[in-house]
């Protein structure tokens, strides 16, 4: 076994530790048994929960704030799970940014 060859199987190992679902691919209908049998436990890892999506949008939406002391994302989501609205605190329009001295609660300590 060569250096590369090595190294590429220490990597592989590696990668298998990370590995939540393993499915082989030993034909088309194997696989789609595969997939079958796994569903719930692939589901579980790769599809979020609706809590979690929405946390998931909040968290890129607060990330949209101009606030360097605090920043806050908010979804509103309606009865059949539909995201209505998104949003994050910062300056008002007008206001210049935190960054430019905009925001009181930045500009008191
Ligand atoms: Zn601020």
């Amino acid at each position: 076994m060569d250096i590369d060859e090595k190294s590429h199987n220490e990597e592989y190992e590696q990668c298998l530790e990370l590995v939540r679902v393993r499915i082989l691919n030993k034909g088309k209908d194997e696989l789609r048994d595969e997939i079958k049998r796994k569903e719930k436990t692939i589901l579980r890892y790769f599809r979020p929960t609706w809590d979690q999506y929405f946390m998931k949008i909040a968290d890129i939406a607060r990330r949209r704030s101009n606030c360097m002391k605090a920043s806050v994302g908010a979804v509103i989501v309606n009865d059949e799970n539909r995201v209505v609205s998104t949003g994050y605190n910062g300056t008002p329009k007008q206001i210049p940014s935190c960054y430019k001295m905009g925001c009181e609660r930045c500009n008191k300590n």
